[in-house]
């Protein structure tokens, strides 16, 4: 059995299934961390330390807490005894984070288009609010795909973050209107229907190339292998440690 070594500090529900979980760790220092990398969270299940990988949301400059975004998945071993967790009740978190996924190496003057699909968002929040800059000439898109309104988690952030300037443009696209109690006059479809349109080229005045823009998608493996696919019939590269390249992803299964 696992040691507990961080306390949930704050859980707020944007729904019964979709919640931000705030943890704090218990006598260590958070380590330091890139935008858009993940740690691990853990339970002690069957005498047993299950762990997940989850995005951190928060950016590295919050030092205090370390925020996830995290759907519950009914059948799934770890999340429903995150949601039994109470304010204050111990639980693991790894004291080290890692991952690819993240935009600290790229020159300043590549443009950003992310497309994230549920919780997939989670890294991007991370990223814009470390690397969000308006006087520098770097445009974001930021393509939020999910089913109905309700889960479009930090909208209310991310609205703020595209109102401040013309640096980061805001895509939220639902793909069920039709299951929506709350009429939705937005966008319906899939975040590759906004890729696949001159949404981002009519937002950013100029249309994004492999040769001006790195394409980062986070979430669901069918939307990253379909997307993966498109982009590299129009010469994107996938980025990988041998070579570096275009295409970021984070697949969460
Ligand atoms: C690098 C990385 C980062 C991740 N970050 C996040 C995150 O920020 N937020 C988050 O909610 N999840 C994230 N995940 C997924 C997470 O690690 C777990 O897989 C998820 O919470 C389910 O765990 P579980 O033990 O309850 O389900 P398990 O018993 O492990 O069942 C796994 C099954 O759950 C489904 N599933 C897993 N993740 C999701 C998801 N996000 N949405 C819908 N269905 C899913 C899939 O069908 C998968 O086969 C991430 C995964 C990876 C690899």
């Amino acid at each position: 059995m696992a040691e507990y070594n961080a306390q949930l500090a704050a859980k707020i529900d944007f729904g019964p299934e979709l919640s931000l979980f705030r943890i704090v760790p218990n006598g260590w220092d958070l380590p330091h961390f890139k935008a858009g990398q993940f740690t691990t969270l853990g339970l002690n299940i069957s005498d047993k330390l299950v762990r997940r990988a989850y995005s951190i949301a928060s950016p590295p400059k919050i030092r205090d807490y370390i925020e996830f975004y995290i759907v519950l998945v009914k059948e799934g071993l770890l999340t429903p005894k995150l949601w039994d967790l109470k304010v204050g009740d111990f639980l693991y978190m790894s004291p080290k984070t890692t991952g690819n996924f993240v935009m600290d190496s790229l020159p300043e003057d590549q443009n950003i288009v992310m497309l994230g699909t549920g919780t997939g968002i989670a890294p991007f929040v991370s990223m814009l609010s470390q690397y969000m800059n308006p006087s520098m000439p770097r445009k974001f898109a930021l393509i939020h795909g999910v089913r109905v309104s309700q889960d479009l988690g930090y909208r209310t952030a991310l609205i703020h973050l595209s109102k401040l300037g013309s640096q980061v443009h805001y895509f939220p696209i639902i793909s069920r209107p039709q299951n929506d109690p709350i009429p939705w006059k937005g966008l319906v479809g899939h975040v590759q229907d906004i890729w696949k349109s001159d949404a981002i080229e009519t937002a950013w005045g100029f249309k994004p190339t492999p040769q001006n823009t790195h394409v980062f998608l986070c979430g669901a493996p069918q939307m990253i292998m379909g997307m993966t696919t498109d982009l590299k019939t129009k010469g994107y590269l996938e980025d990988a440690p041998s070579h570096p390249g275009n295409i970021h992803s984070e697949k969460y299964w």
